[in-house]
């Protein structure tokens, strides 16, 4: 009799645990079909520091990307096609810190980085520190496919390009004045924050300022008809940076990650934390090996980031498209497609 009560009383306890952790699940399962999702960086992004037409113009670059790379997957096209396409429009734009409106190194140029990643099977290219090619995503993917090595860096990143037929500008291309403006006011905070402050934050000693900084990178994962995931990261990096710095942009499994056994991931945020934690890899081994969800393995990762000191954001995409997009910034630009071609762009908390 005794057992028998412990027994009732050990299936109670089970049923009420299963019934505690379905809304977690219910959520993952409620979620829409997504086929896209990309950012265009986190940061403090305020709608208070925010004109309407500075808006406006954020979110049609969001959907002029957002409907890119929709297009491509609509077509029957591969995940890495959407990406890249999608991708394209991003670092075309100016308001982005990646491609056109990449931000400037302390010795006033731009030092682009990029990474891609095919979930099918794990092949990944990346280039790193480039002056010279007008879409950094394009010449990751070139080293993914025409090349056997994953990441190639600096002139010789660039020499491979122009053999891969790729198109290269003159560094002035990437010249914009907003960027240029934001240079010379954070050289101004930087020696001022030297003296004030001068040991206790991070960011002083690596050379970089935070204070107030909005993480521009864009990145892209998707997921294509035959089932196959994709993901991609652009960025110019950090503004100020000194010394050669790559971020964690272009390096797979920390800015970028993508296996269809779980899921495509893109990072934005301070790329040194995300190196340390290895963001965009341990969203994918939290679900392959601890059995989250994509929405409790990329919390999580952004939660420990946060612990760290890091800020940023990223977006995770599974197999069955199911999306997450957490951050522990002010805001993050964001934006979705689903499998019908309904585009919905964010912005703030
Ligand atoms: N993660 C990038 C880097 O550290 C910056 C960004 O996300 O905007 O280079």
């Amino acid at each position: 009799m005794k057992k028998k009560n412990l027994m009732t009383l050990g299936l109670a306890a089970m049923l009420l645990s299963s019934c505690q952790q379905k809304p977690k699940e219910t959520t993952q399962e409620a979620q829409e079909q997504y086929v896209l999702a990309i950012h265009g960086g986190a940061g403090t992004i305020l709608k208070k520091n925010m004109t309407d037409s500075l808006e406006q113009a954020y979110k049609v670059a969001l959907e002029a990307a957002l409907t890119a790379g929709y297009a491509q997957i609509k077509a029957g096209h591969s995940s890495l096609d959407a990406v890249e396409q999608a991708i394209f429009v991003l670092e075309d734009s100016p308001l982005f810190n990646a491609g056109k409106g990449a931000v400037f190194t302390n010795d006033g140029k731009n030092e682009m980085d990029a990474s891609i990643m095919d979930g099918k099977n794990l092949a990944a290219g990346a280039v790193a520190a480039v002056t010279t090619i007008k879409n950094p995503i394009a010449a990751a993917r070139a080293v993914m496919e025409k090349s056997e090595h994953v990441m190639l860096v600096g002139k010789g990143a660039e020499a491979f390009a122009k053999q891969a037929g790729l198109t290269l500008v003159d560094p002035s291309y990437f010249w914009t004045k907003q960027r240029w403006d934001a240079l010379q006011k954070i050289k101004l905070e930087d020696s001022t924050q030297v003296q004030l402050d001068h040991d206790q934050k991070q960011s002083n000693r690596l050379g970089i300022v935070n204070k107030d900084s909005k993480f521009g990178t864009v990145g892209c994962v998707a997921l294509d008809k035959q089932g196959n995931l994709a993901a991609g990261t652009s960025t110019g990096g950090m503004t100020n940076k000194k010394y050669g710095r790559v971020g964690d942009s272009p390096i797979i499994g920390a800015g970028t990650y993508a296996d269809n056994a779980t899921c495509a991931v893109s990072c934005t945020g301070w790329g040194e934390y995300y190196i340390r934690s290895v963001a965009a890899y341990s969203v994918s081994a939290l679900m392959a090996y601890k059995g989250d969800n994509v929405v409790q393995a990329s919390q999580a990762v952004i939660d420990r980031i946060g612990k760290m000191g890091g800020d940023g954001g990223m977006i995770a995409m599974d197999k069955n498209g199911h999306v997450a997009m957490p951050f522990n910034t002010e805001g993050m630009y964001r934006g979705t497609v689903d499998k019908d071609g309904n585009i919905k762009v964010e912005i703030y908390k």
